[in-house]
């Protein structure tokens, strides 16, 4: 075991605080990455205060990890030491089901092991990303290409993936109109990600407080949500709506802005259910559906399309002692875009 200097939360919904953790010794198939950066994403809000049901603590959050290899297991190939690399929500799957097989190990049968608050197939528990060190199965590990920096890219690997997959899967692209719910760090990274691949993208935030943001990452068009004559003036408007909302919103309101066949996606994971009203959907043909990261092989692609487009997240960096302020500015819609954490300060 080498011990790591981390950030954890001790309880549910308690301010997190500096500890360490052990990291296991190298397997084979084993990489120890050297963190240099952790994005904060609004669903290690969401475990750390069990907005999700219940969760295990200590809790060392973070998902979005980016560094460099500082050693690899002896049957490990594909990387070496230097290798800028990152690591997403998952840290290993069975690999053996029909869906780890078709690149999609967010589905494995088994259950994929998250990155934190989840369990290993070993039986130990996973800590993540707001620390100085993490061990990662080779194959959960990707490459960050020349070109991003790591702090930049830590997003990308939860929040730049879990909005690429919905957006490649439903089809953005040129000739169609894509919203974006909630202007957050999954949603700025939408943004510039939809309007890439070439669609006509609109936001929709809660107030106009953004737009010029908004408009500068590639949106079009920039709507409040609080003026009831946007869900007039766009109604029947968009192929896809793209929720990236923390909170539960009127499925409703947002189903009457879809063409005919249009699909809503909800990335958003608030705790509280959704409701909708089944002609919503029925006059219309319309899709209401959701998303789940992507598998480790899109992440790659992810990034790859990042790179070549000179995508990477608006980032405020920040040291250790701020996260716990960092956590109730992203609580109250306060984050241009993504605070991500040096975590070179979490052991001074
Ligand atoms: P974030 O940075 O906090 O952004 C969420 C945005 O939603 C806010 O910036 C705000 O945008 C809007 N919003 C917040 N509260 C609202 C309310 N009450 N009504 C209307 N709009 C509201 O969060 P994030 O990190 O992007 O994560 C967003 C959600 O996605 C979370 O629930 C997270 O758990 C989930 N998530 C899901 C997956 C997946 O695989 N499906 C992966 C990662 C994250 P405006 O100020 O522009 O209105
Ligand atoms: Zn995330």
């Amino acid at each position: 075991m080498t011990k790591t200097h981390a950030i954890a939360a001790p309880s549910p919904g308690a301010p997190l605080e500096r500890t360490t953790i052990d990291r296991r010794e190298l397997r084979g198939d084993d990489v120890r990455i050297d963190i240099a950066f952790a994005g904060i994403c609004h669903s290690d809000l969401h475990q750390a205060k069990e907005d999700w049901g219940s969760a295990i603590f200590p809790m060392v959050p973070g998902h979005e990890i980016a560094g460099v290899v500082s050693a690899v297991g002896d049957g490990v190939t594909k990387y070496q030491v230097g290798d800028r690399v990152g690591v997403g929500c998952m840290v290993d799957s069975c690999g053996e089901c029909e869906y780890c097989e078709a690149g999609t190990e967010q589905f494995c049968v088994k259950g994929n092991v998250q990155t934190y608050n989840g369990v290993g197939f070993d039986g130990e528990n996973t800590y993540g990303g707001y620390s100085q060190q993490v061990v990662v199965k080779d194959a959960f590990v990707c490459k960050i290409p020349e070109g991003i920096g790591l702090d930049v890219a830590a997003p990308l690997l939860c929040a730049g993936i879990t909005t690429y997959s919905p957006l490649h899967h439903w089809g953005a692209g040129p000739g169609k109109k894509v919203a974006v719910v909630g202007l957050g760090g999954l949603g700025h990274l939408a943004v510039k990600i939809a309007a890439a691949m070439g669609a006509e993208v609109t936001v929709l935030s809660q107030s106009l407080k953004k737009q010029e943001d908004g408009l500068r990452l590639g949106a079009k068009h920039y709507y409040a949500t609080s003026d009831e004559n946007t869900f007039k003036e766009l109604r029947a408007t968009f192929d896809v709506i793209l929720n990236t909302v923390s909170a539960k919103l009127p499925i409703d309101s947002y189903l009457s802005m879809l063409r005919v066949g249009g699909a809503m996606v909800n990335v958003g994971a608030p705790g509280e259910p959704l409701a909708y009203n089944a002609f919503s959907l029925i006059g219309g043909n319309k899709v209401l559906a959701g998303s789940s990261i992507g598998g480790i092989a899109e992440t790659q692609e992810m990034l790859a399309f990042c790179a070549e487009h000179k995508i990477g997240a608006e980032i405020e960096v920040i040291p250790a002692d701020k996260v716990n302020e960092a956590y109730d500015r992203v609580e109250n819609s306060d984050v241009r875009y993504r605070f991500v954490i040096d975590t070179a300060t979490i052991g001074q």
